[in-house]
């Protein structure tokens, strides 16, 4: 009798029969504690509510360790331990002392980039491709550059003079969790400032590995104080007097409700929220390159990055061809075990997540979209959702309008140039977009009308620790990258 095969087993057939022989990255180097406490003034503490919560594998559903819940005591004891080491050696050390450590923590995060990309697969169900080849990298190249600016502030705001703001708190995601860590704490050293982090609750074990890195990197007690929890916790650092800026990366609802509580303070915030990017492509664009860049524009890390182009605006003509070219490269795209090089799409982060992609999948079919998924298999265990591409959906419908924060296109079509850029503006976010065309001059009048803080043109998702990122409308307030990212940790004097 022939062998039938597991639905897990199954790699990746294509229709000419062959498939993918299995090519998992090692884990046998990969040391997780099976419990981690808060990483409060140099050191790993017990959390003062004897409480601990579990961060799972997404892809397996096993638990890979516990990690400590702070309340608003250990948030306190964080934030006090920042103002200490803010006052009495931060502040005062010489810039250029700053940067080097700062370049510590950039070469011994580049030592152990392998250790790093392996458990962020495992604890965010990323792709091993993207967590080892962006991820990891992307990080560790934000504090070498930060690391540079320190002793270079006086040219950041020729003719200012530039001083530090105190203790940061920063809130980040699960999309990005060690990438985002690096955004958030790059700046704020070279800038002077301490800090006390948060991670997301779902994946914590990257930012507990970049506490061991920044113990490693010899950085003075309560430089760098990292604070674990769900949103109560994060809700104790915004509501903390004793912190100076906020930096916060998350949803729009969240992101509202931290503006409201500081408003009218003194305190600073920056806040990257939510996106729903246009993708553009005009009937002169390269098209096979085009398809290639939606595709990596919204499964990329299984869409969750909030500078996803969720929405695909093709000029109508080719509209036929694109299409049928972006189901059949759907259908080549490997879902499955983001510890597999071959994998291009991983798992989603939580269950919770799925759920809220397929209440939207289920909405997009209400309205009267027309659905396309690619027929791949996925494994049985884990949390997983199939490359999937709306048409025949229109400007009202929810799958438009909405953040879903998962591997959903919703696709439309345009006549003309002026045509795109409104719809394309007809939105309350304004994160991201693209655009692609043959012709610089339709470049130019696209990216200076869409109303968002990056667009890439003929390219998407590439960043880069010199440029600015960050949103318009409800997508946020304030830059993060590049020169524009030290301000909001700075004040004139
Ligand atoms: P998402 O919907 O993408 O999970 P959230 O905005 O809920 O985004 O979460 C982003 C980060 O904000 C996480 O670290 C989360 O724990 C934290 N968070 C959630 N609620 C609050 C809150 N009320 N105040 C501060 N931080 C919060």
């Amino acid at each position: 009798m022939k062998k039938k095969n597991k639905k897990s087993d199954v790699k990746l057939k294509f229709s000419g029969g062959w498939e993918y022989a299995p090519a998992p990255e090692s884990k046998d180097h990969i040391r997780l504690k099976e419990k981690y406490d808060l990483f409060i003034n140099g050191k790993f503490t017990e959390p003062e509510t004897g409480k601990y919560f579990a961060s799972i594998n997404p892809s397996t559903e096993a638990k890979l360790a516990d990690v400590a819940e702070a309340g608003d005591k250990d948030v306190d004891k964080a934030v006090k331990a920042a103002r200490v080491a803010y006052e009495n050696v931060w502040s005062r050390m010489p810039a250029a002392e700053r940067g080097k450590y700062i370049y510590r923590i950039a070469r011994i995060m580049q030592e152990r980039a392998r250790e790093f990309a392996v458990i962020e697969s495992m604890d965010g169900g990323k792709a091993i491709r993207e967590s080892r080849d962006v991820d990891v990298p992307l990080a560790a190249a934000h504090f070498f550059y930060y690391a540079g600016w320190a002793d270079k502030l006086d040219y950041a705001l020729p003719g200012a003079k530039a001083k530090s703001l105190g203790v940061a708190g920063q809130i980040i995601p699960w999309n990005f969790p060690l990438l985002m860590a690096a955004w958030k704490i790059a700046p704020a050293l070279a800038t002077g400032n301490t800090v006390v982090l948060k991670p997301a609750e779902t994946t914590p074990l990257t930012a507990m590995k970049l506490a061991e890195v920044i113990q490693e990197a010899g950085l003075p007690p309560g430089v760098v104080n990292i604070v674990t929890g769900a949103g109560a916790t994060g809700a104790a650092i915004v509501n903390h007097p004793g912190i100076n800026k906020v930096a916060f990366t998350g949803s729009t609802e969240v992101g509202k409700i931290i503006q409201k509580t500081l408003a009218g303070s003194d305190r600073k915030y920056t806040l990257e929220l939510g996106g729903k990017a246009a993708n553009i492509i005009f009937e002169d664009a390269a098209i096979d390159q085009a398809v290639e860049g939606i595709i990596n524009g919204i499964f990329f890390n299984q869409g969750h990055v909030c500078c996803a182009g969720s929405r695909l605006f093709v000029q109508e003509s080719v509209a036929d061809k694109v299409v049928r070219k972006l189901k059949d490269r759907m259908e080549t795209l490997i879902v499955g075990d983001p510890l597999d090089k071959n994998t291009d799409i991983g798992a989603i982060n939580s269950k919770d997540q799925l759920e809220k992609i397929r209440k939207y999948i289920k909405i997009g079919v209400n309205e009267g979209g027309e659905m396309y998924q690619s027929s791949c298999s996925v494994p049985s265990k884990g949390f997983w959702c199939r490359p999937t591409l709306f048409t025949n959906v229109s400007q009202s419908s929810r799958v438009v309008q909405e953040e879903i924060f998962g591997p959903v296109l919703a696709v439309q079509t345009f006549r003309t140039v002026e045509e795109v850029i409104e719809k394309a503006n007809n939105i309350p976010y304004g994160l991201s977009g693209g655009v692609w065309t043959d012709k610089g001059s339709k470049i130019f009048k696209v990216t200076s009308q869409i109303r968002a803080g990056v667009i890439w043109a003929n390219t998407y998702n590439k960043f880069d620790p010199t440029s600015p990122f960050g949103g318009y409308k409800e997508s946020g307030v304030g830059r993060e990258g590049g020169l524009h990212g030290l301000i909001p940790y700075l004040q004139t004097v």
